[in-house]
């Protein structure tokens, strides 16, 4: 499953941050996720859950808070950024087709919340 990789991902990162930084655990992560990523929130708080308790000392019941960021595409021929979901890949102000989605397509951490450092 797509969500369980990127989750084990995060919580890869997350445990090496928390150990350079001698935490002794983790109890919040918040992600930046974007619209155009792929990454259906549900799937991911789900595997999280599981996840956090399974495969790291330090996240243990640790909470995952999601941050929805809007899709954002940015037109070549006439400079301008639009709403990527309502017009996709043609620009609603000069219809050209020179587009290229600027933000909207990653998950980033955006903050972690940790204890005893
Ligand atoms: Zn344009």
């Amino acid at each position: 499953m797509h969500e369980l990789g990127i989750v084990f991902s995060i919580i890869k990162q997350v445990d090496g941050i928390a150990k350079k930084n001698n935490a002794s655990s983790v109890k919040e992560v918040t992600l930046e996720i974007g619209e155009v990523s792929g990454i259906v929130p549900k799937y991911l708080t789900d595997c999280w859950k599981w996840a956090v308790d399974n495969r790291s000392e330090y996240m243990k019941g640790c909470e995952l808070k999601i941050i929805p960021i809007k899709a954002k595409s940015f037109c070549e021929s006439c400079e301008q950024s639009y709403d990527t979901v309502t017009y996709g890949k043609i620009c609603p102000y000069c219809k050209s087709e020179k587009t290229y989605l600027l933000v909207g397509k990653d998950a980033t951490i955006k903050n972690i919340g940790v204890t005893g450092i």
